[in-house]
């Protein structure tokens, strides 16, 4: 199924206003800042992805929901270009409006601009939390004095500021979810895939990382989260359900 943007249509949950983006000309491709055109991914004879069509425009919050197995990470790595190379791969992604590989194509997705939070979160366990934040923006040329800012203020926005040294693995499963979702947000990131970003969080944090997301969202970045959560994929401003690698419906 193919789920496009409608023509300056206002999606089920979005809020009133005006679109971020202007769908009324021709040439949407060019303004999506994300986008799988008949995405299709097979592991062997699994077929994870079948014919996906998205495009998401900057200043959207997306959410991917679907049953275990539906295809919401493979649809996440694919976009990020972070697929499994062993995945037999047909369609494009399009990122920022350049072609990217879904597979092997990280660092061209870093660089126009793609974060990342992946399932288990992904930090180094034997780093503290501050330097699994600053450690890639200095990487990323980030001048020190500026990362260190950003890090301190981007753990300070998921409510880890008294934690930045403690060691990863000294922190809670929870802690350690917000840690990954303030190092992609400290990459002031113009889209961001959070993969199920609040499957380790109570109530209160699962709130302060939605409206931290929606807050980016409402930037001009383009968001796009998996999540198993319902109430969640609810705040967000489109809502694609995945079944068995098909986008089966918009909530
Ligand atoms: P979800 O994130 O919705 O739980 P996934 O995208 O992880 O779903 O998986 C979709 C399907 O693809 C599943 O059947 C899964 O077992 C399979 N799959 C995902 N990644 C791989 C891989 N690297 N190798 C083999 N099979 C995979």
């Amino acid at each position: 199924m193919r789920l496009r943007r409608g023509r300056g249509g206002v999606a089920p949950n979005q809020p009133a206003g005006p679109s971020p983006v202007d769908d009324s000309t021709e040439g949407g491709e060019a303004r999506t800042a994300l986008a799988a055109y008949g995405l299709g991914v097979r592991f062997g004879e699994v077929v994870a992805l079948d014919d996906v069509t998205l495009e998401v425009a900057p200043g959207e919050l997306v959410a991917v929901s679907g049953p275990s197995g539906a295809g919401k990470s493979t649809l996440l790595s694919s976009l990020a270009g972070a697929l499994d190379p062993a995945a037999g791969v047909t369609g494009r992604v399009v990122v920022a409006g350049s072609p990217v590989r879904p597979c092997d194509a990280r660092e061209a997705t870093v660089a126009l601009g793609v974060s990342v939070v992946p399932q288990g979160n992904g930090l180094a366990t034997v780093l503290t939390a501050t330097e699994n934040v600053l450690v890639p923006l200095l990487e990323a040329g980030v001048r020190a004095p500026e990362a260190i800012e950003r890090t301190r203020e981007a753990l300070a926005a998921v409510g880890l500021e008294d934690s930045g040294d403690h060691l990863v693995e000294e922190l809670s499963g929870g802690q350690q979810q917000r840690v990954a979702v303030a190092r992609a947000l400290a990459a002031r990131p113009r889209i961001l895939l959070a993969d199920e970003p609040t499957s380790e969080l109570d109530h209160a944090n699962r709130e302060l990382v939605l409206a931290l997301l929606s807050e980016l969202a409402a930037q001009g970045a383009a968001v796009v989260m998996a999540t198993h959560d319902l109430e969640a994929a609810a705040g967000a401003t489109r809502h694609v359900v995945l079944d068995e690698g098909r986008a089966t419906s918009e909530a």
